[in-house]
């Protein structure tokens, strides 16, 4: 099924303030909240769509991409698995969000604290992790293997994830006398929350594993490899599916989600999948025209004729040195642009030539008609 706009879902104009998205899923909300709904399933999904939509248009930088790429600006590049790294310390970059209450339902995780799941015993998805990774401008244009490390909770190695000693049961939780949840209050409304002391289990061990104490769970250092595809930009998402936390009682790992942000290069800007860069030409060459060797973002030195008579700031492009983009070796391209530097010093002998033109073409001292707003 195709996914419904968010501005439409919310029911809000694409000039929306803040106030007025947030209004807008408040009502929704409101409508169409489980706790109101029990067992209604077109009521749930209203509301995590709307929770959605919310969640992508309250975030400034969630709604920049939305607004530009659409729905799928948001899926990131998906699949890959791969990437490269220019921290030392991983820990100072490992951030270790769980993104289930981050995004709720958008990554596909539980829905923490709703009916929908709170009740639930059996198996349940491990929480998702992020991963936020910087890459230099030619690594993200070209791709490359990358070696990640990042902690996770996996199961605890000395109760195998039963959380108990050897021996151990379970009783009822003194918290939530065996429901699993408590409510809470919001602010906007009153939610159903997962118990906090036994983690919606109902049920609590009496003998709490001394290693873990009772959870279960134990956070491990994991390296993994990963490719990142060329061609990924600032805002590019990979997914490592079940990377991420372990899973409640057999329940699938949750996945590790790679966000990139790609640092700026001194000689090349790109937009897209096309690449820019800027060459000086003298008045000379600019006069005359003559032919220039430029370097690509590949390192390839590529000779590109200059028309005589060019004009500073003209883009000259030559096709399919940019960015890989798409899967059928497809690539943008890159447009170089002459900028035309006056020499600030010259020698005799140029000088002696110099005036001669000079003396040949006149000297011009008609104005030239303004463009208004240009001067400044
Ligand atoms: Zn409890
Ligand atoms: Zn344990």
């Amino acid at each position: 099924m195709a996914k419904r706009d968010y501005y439409e879902v919310l029911g809000v104009p694409k000039t929306a303030t803040k106030d007025e998205i947030k209004k807008g899923y408040r009502k929704l909300a409101v409508k169409y909240h489980p706790d109101k709904n029990q067992g209604d399933k077109e009521a749930e999904e209203k509301f995590k769509e709307a929770t959605e939509a919310y969640e992508v248009l309250a975030d400034d930088d969630k709604r920049k991409i939305y607004d530009q790429y659409g729905h799928a600006g948001l899926e990131g590049m998906g699949g890959g698995g791969g990437y490269s790294h220019a921290y030392t310390d991983f820990q100072d970059i490992f951030q270790g969000f769980d993104l289930d209450s981050l995004f709720g339902n958008f990554f596909g995780g539980g829905f923490g604290g709703f009916s929908s799941r709170s009740h639930s015993r059996g198996p349940s998805r491990g929480t998702s992790l992020r991963y936020d990774l910087t890459l230099s401008f030619k690594d993200a244009v070209f791709g490359k293997k990358v070696e990640i490390q990042y902690s996770h909770q996996a199961k605890c190695s000395k109760c195998n994830g039963t959380g108990g000693e050897a021996g151990a049961s379970k009783k009822t939780c003194g918290t939530c006398g065996g429901a699993g949840q408590i409510r809470r209050n919001t602010g906007f409304f009153s939610v159903a929350q997962t118990c906090p002391t036994c983690h919606g289990e109902g049920q609590v061990i009496d003998k709490p594993c001394t290693a873990c104490g009772g959870s279960g769970l134990e956070k491990v250092k994991q390296t993994v490899q990963v490719t990142i595809p060329a061609g990924v930009d600032n805002g590019s998402r990979l997914t490592l599916s079940g990377q991420g936390n372990v899973g409640k009682n057999g329940g699938p790992a949750g996945d590790l989600y790679i966000f990139i942000s790609v640092d700026d290069d001194p000689n090349f800007e790109r937009h897209g999948s096309d690449i820019y860069c800027a060459i000086p030409i003298s008045p000379i060459q600019a006069i005359l025209g003559s032919e220039i060797t430029v370097e690509t973002v590949e390192g390839k030195k590529i000779k590109v004729k200059v028309p005589a008579g060019i004009q500073s700031g003209k883009l000259l492009r030559v096709k399919k040195e940019g960015v890989p983009s798409g899967s059928f070796g497809s690539k943008g391209d890159f447009f170089i642009k002459l900028i035309v530097r006056t020499p600030q010093s010259i020698s005799p002998e140029a000088r002696e030539l110099y005036g001669k033109i000079l003396k040949i073409e006149g000297e011009n001292t008609s104005p030239e008609p303004l463009n208004r707003g240009e001067l400044l």
